[in-house]
């Protein structure tokens, strides 16, 4: 059974690597490699650690540990379809959780992916991965180590934050010895945090100049901070990017939207979207990580801030910094993206479309799943085209 899963996935990740490379996507290829290099090695038996979204790779990589996270190892099995649908569905007692989670615990069941030897789980940003994550560690007997973050902003949380960081590297040293120096992984990711910069600024200056599907293909890089493939990943973006610029320019006419949310599982949806509007996402929140540098001697410290700056800490923080960011592009409308069952981003809408509508600005949630293939809502066309109705009459152009 794991044979045939490990020849499904390399099947896949192959191909997804030599089209990527066709269509001169080098940094999703490099992005896809190290993806495949760390299953490999978790699939092939090797020790590995189960970590939900926002537990930092800085603190695993001095042991040269892989890294499985939660949402991504589900996302991606579906993507391979290692599991048909109605092996993972039925496999499942539980209702109240989402597919990424009732996707995981089936490969687990299954036994398609090895038990990790550790998992860490944080309640930021969603505290029904964590519960999850502590199920199975119930479940299996594996060794549990948590964040629990406070979602304040006071020195009373962040210092509780740092002692709970510092815990869990404490354990890492006593249970797993030093492969790499911490100074070396600090200095990686504080280079990969430049050239995210270098991109944003970009990015900035040349609206809708990277491909929207990619942003939401590689937003996951942020949890391999840390990490030189990374770098490279990073680099080769930048470096595209840059080729593009002398001949770019924003095509009059076409309306400026911002994705929010997160990611269809046909991601060719969004190239519909822009292909039959007159349309082009200029953002998505999901690529925007904190780029908070980090240091040898503050190692832990940082990391938390990192995490309490980070966009969705708070839900007046994903407010303000969305609207700041529409107010400066001049975006036209907003497309949330709202997973089914999902306890994270779908109960902030409400409040996201009442700012935006105060500042005259359309809001509109398209539901569907990043797992599930027959679950989508089928009124997206008809959304979209009412949205797109009420720019035109809005701003009076023509479309
Ligand atoms: S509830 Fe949402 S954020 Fe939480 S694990 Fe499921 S899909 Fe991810």
């Amino acid at each position: 059974m794991m044979e045939a899963v490990m020849n499904q996935y390399h099947y896949y990740l192959d191909l997804s690597v030599r089209l990527a490379k066709a269509r001169n996507k080098n940094y999703l290829a490099e992005f896809l490699t190290e993806q495949r290099n760390v299953l490999d090695r978790c699939f092939g038996g090797e020790d590995y650690v189960l970590a939900t979204y926002y537990i930092p790779n800085e603190l695993f990589v001095p042991f040269d540990l892989p890294v499985i996270y939660s949402d991504r190892i589900a996302g991606f099995g579906a993507a391979c379809n290692l599991l048909k649908e109605e092996e993972w569905k039925k496999s499942d007692q539980y209702t109240s959780r989402c597919s990424y989670q009732i996707y995981l615990n089936s490969m687990l069941k299954k036994k398609i992916l090895p038990l990790p030897k550790l998992i860490v789980a944080s309640n930021y940003p969603c505290n029904s991965a964590y519960q999850f994550c502590k199920e199975l560690s119930e479940t299996y007997q594996i060794p549990f180590l948590d964040l629990k973050v406070k979602r304040q902003e006071s020195t009373e949380a962040y210092q509780d934050h740092v002692k709970q960081m510092e815990q869990i590297f404490q354990y890492l040293k006593d249970h797993f010895s030093v492969k790499k120096s911490i100074q070396s992984v600090v200095n990686i990711s504080n280079q990969m945090i430049l050239i995210k910069k270098e991109i944003d600024d970009i990015r900035n200056q040349y609206l809708g100049i990277i491909d929207t599907q990619d942003m939401l293909n590689i937003f996951t890089l942020y949890n391999d901070f840390g990490k030189e493939s990374s770098v490279e990943a990073l680099q080769m973006l930048r470096d595209d990017l840059h080729s593009k610029t002398e001949n770019y320019s924003w095509k009059p006419g076409v309306k400026k939207l911002m994705w929010l949310g997160t990611t269809p599982l046909c991601m060719s949806l969004i190239d519909k979207i822009e292909e039959q509007y007159a349309c082009k996402f200029v953002c998505e929140d999901l690529f925007l990580f904190c780029a908070k540098e980090i240091h040898f001697d503050t190692f832990c410290q940082d990391l938390v801030k990192r995490i309490m700056d980070s966009i969705f800490f708070t839900e007046e923080k994903r407010v303000f910094k969305t609207m700041e960011i529409a107010k400066r592009y001049q975006v036209d409308g907003i497309v949330h993206y709202s997973q089914r069952i999902c306890k994270f981003l779908p109960p902030m809408f409400p409040k996201i479309q009442k700012a935006f509508s105060d500042i005259r600005i359309p809001a509109i949630e398209l539901c569907g799943d990043g797992i599930e293939r027959a679950s989508w809502d089928k009124n997206y066309k008809e959304q979209i085209e009412t949205m797109m109705r009420i720019l035109c009459e809005d701003k009076k152009i023509e479309c």
